[in-house]
């Protein structure tokens, strides 16, 4: 499954190779679709896995996914950016986060609910839209339970 993935992911990289690091950094997304990894969770878990990759490459490698489109950069505001995968046949929207301010964990909102805003917003200041960019920041439950 990962590997069809990586496959799939080979001719986006262009004039680019996929060396044996770009692909380890790549199956360590796939493998944790779910989180929002930072390049130092991302050098931690590449140990783990038993490479033997540089911080400074795990960062280069980062930027060159997100110029080649396949991890979208996030920032939560809490001073490390963090990235997640693009999905690469787009039939899955974007998506929101929220963000618990106590526990700091993020979930994600699938729906998107924000064609109706971007009309009325296109309409009202004559402006096209081609993308939003949205964080809800609050307290999640497990968070409110423990204040009880
Ligand atoms: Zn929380
Ligand atoms: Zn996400
Ligand atoms: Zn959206």
């Amino acid at each position: 499954m990962i590997k069809n993935k990586i496959g799939e992911m080979e001719n986006l990289f262009k004039e680019y190779r996929l060396t044996p690091k770009r692909k380890l950094v790549l199956e360590i997304f796939l493998e944790n679709k779910e989180r929002h990894l930072s390049a130092r969770e991302v050098f931690r878990l590449s140990r783990e896995k038993g490479a033997d990759i540089g911080l400074a490459t795990i960062y280069r490698t980062l930027e060159l996914l997100e110029e080649l489109a396949l991890l979208h950069k996030l920032n939560f505001g809490d001073g490390r950016s963090r990235y997640e995968l693009i999905p690469v046949n787009d039939e899955e929207h974007h998506h929101h986060h929220l963000i618990c301010l106590k526990c700091t964990r993020i979930f994600e909102v699938k729906d998107d609910l924000l064609q109706q805003l971007e009309s009325v917003v296109e309409n009202k200041y004559n402006f096209k839209i081609v993308n939003h960019n949205l964080q809800f920041l609050g307290y999640c439950s497990k968070c409110r339970q423990s204040e009880k």
